[in-house]
């Protein structure tokens, strides 16, 4: 006679913030998935709401709890995890009726909660789990965290009084992950950490055994390793300390994309030290003409905080001189909010607002009009593309210079018969501020 297995409980899931809480989701919704859980595509059906939140700006903060709200209005069973877990007097001020409040992290306190507010029925027996975890990403691509924490303190950030300082994880259980996620249909990992050129720091690059070999628990070795395995490798969240330069032959030898995630934030001396981040532009632009020498497609990307405390005319003058100079391919800018609990805030002379606008558009056109360029001169060459969406006759997709997300995009004519994950070569024929424009060949 069959069994027949009650229906387990179902769980809805809204994630917000950055790639690295995306990891956290992933992460909790795998370890629900191995307990037996299902998961809930909407509030209507789920019989607990997961909030994964975000608290790194005081905007991402009010998002969480309209989140936070919405869920409750709609359901009514929320649990509330991940940076506003800090929070937690607020969230219930507001939101009395949540059923718990765990931090970034907690894996097993949110996991906890799950079990205590929707517990499993006795006879869910089966492994629910696919071998490459549950994944909110597409399935051929693939955030891989290689840390936690972060060792600097930069003014404006409150992430290390969140989430700690640096924790590495071992080396061979990165490149076990990442090699399960191949075998499940990733084509391209994308390296996140809150500072990956600080990787293994607080293990001491300690080596651990890998194939008959070791790996030592450092960027270079690490990249190199993964780029072994035959995935696209794109590495974010990079810190310019000197021995990224040793990761640019990798990037020659197509072992990692020609791609740098490096968020420089300013260029002037007097701003990087009111950020408490290394002051060395000048050698920063001497070192990005060498990489461009080593590897001449490098794609690098960055961000930048205009209006921030004491920056003067001066000051974003320079950063304009420099941003010129270095002619970054993709360039991502803030204006300076003040977030609770940076010591930024107490700095002396805030940017007026409409000071803070104006030089944001400055930046934005002159970053716009150097990515046209960098852009146009891509026209008539042919380019490695990632499939990421097909339509009934066009494709989109992304270069190796494009992240995910965040950078620009390849529209394909004539390409219905491709698929995601599919790797092309593409003769490219059209270009605008961001995008290229072309037909697979
Ligand atoms: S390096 Fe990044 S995460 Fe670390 S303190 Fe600075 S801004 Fe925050």
């Amino acid at each position: 006679m069959a069994t027949i297995l009650p229906s387990p409980p179902r769980v809805g899931m809204v994630s917000l913030g950055c790639p690295k809480n995306l990891v956290d989701s992933e992460r909790i919704l795998t370890k629900l998935r191995s307990d037996g859980y299902q998961m809930s595509p909407d509030y209507a059906g789920a019989d607990v709401v997961l909030v994964n939140t975000c608290g790194f700006l005081d905007s991402a903060k009010e998002e969480s709890l309209e989140a936070i709200g919405e869920a409750i209005a709609e359901n009514g069973r929320v649990i509330v995890t991940g940076c506003m877990g800090k929070e937690a007097e607020t969230i219930r001020a507001r939101f009395p009726n949540v059923l718990a409040v765990t931090g970034a992290h907690q894996y097993e306190e949110v996991v906890g909660a799950v079990h205590d507010a929707a517990p499993m029925p006795p006879s869910a027996f089966l492994n629910l789990v696919p071998d490459s975890g549950l994944k909110l990403t597409p399935r051929h691509y693939s955030y891989l965290k290689i840390s936690e924490g972060c060792n600097h303190r930069c003014s404006f950030c409150i992430i290390p009084s969140l989430r700690g300082d640096l924790v590495s994880r071992r080396p061979d259980a990165i490149l076990r992950e990442a090699e399960k996620l191949i075998a499940a249909g990733t084509r391209e990992l994308l390296v996140i950490s809150q500072d990956t050129s600080a990787y293994g720091v607080d293990i001491r690059h300690q080596p651990r055994p890998w194939h008959g070999a070791e790996v030592r628990a450092h960027m270079t070795d690490l990249s190199r390793e993964l780029g072994k395995l035959g995935a696209w490798v794109r590495l974010h969240y990079v810190y310019p300390y000197p021995h990224v330069d040793q990761v640019i032959p990798l990037m020659a030898e197509g072992l990692v994309l020609p791609y740098l995630d490096i968020p420089f934030q300013h260029a002037s001396r007097n701003v990087l030290k009111l950020m408490k981040r290394p002051a060395n532009e000048t050698k920063v632009l001497e070192r990005i003409k060498n990489w461009r020498t080593i590897a001449p497609d490098i794609a690098i990307r960055s961000t930048f905080v205009v209006g921030f405390p004491g920056e003067t005319e001066d000051d974003f003058a320079y950063l304009m001189d420099w941003l010129e100079e270095a002619r970054l391919d993709r360039v991502g800018a803030f204006r300076f909010e003040p977030v609770e609990g940076a010591a930024a805030n107490a700095l002396p002379n805030h940017v007026p607002e409409e000071i803070k606008e104006e030089r944001y558009a400055r930046l934005m056109e002159l970053t716009a009009c150097i990515s046209a360029e960098k852009l146009q001169a891509k026209v008539g060459r042919t380019l490695d593309v990632i499939i990421d969406a097909v339509g009934e006759d066009g494709a989109t997709g992304r270069s190796k210079a494009d992240a995910p997300e965040i950078d620009g995009e390849v529209h394909l004519r004539d390409a219905g018969h491709l698929s995601p994950g599919d790797i092309v070569a593409v003769s490219i024929e059209d270009a605008d501020e961001h995008d290229l424009y072309g037909v697979p060949l």
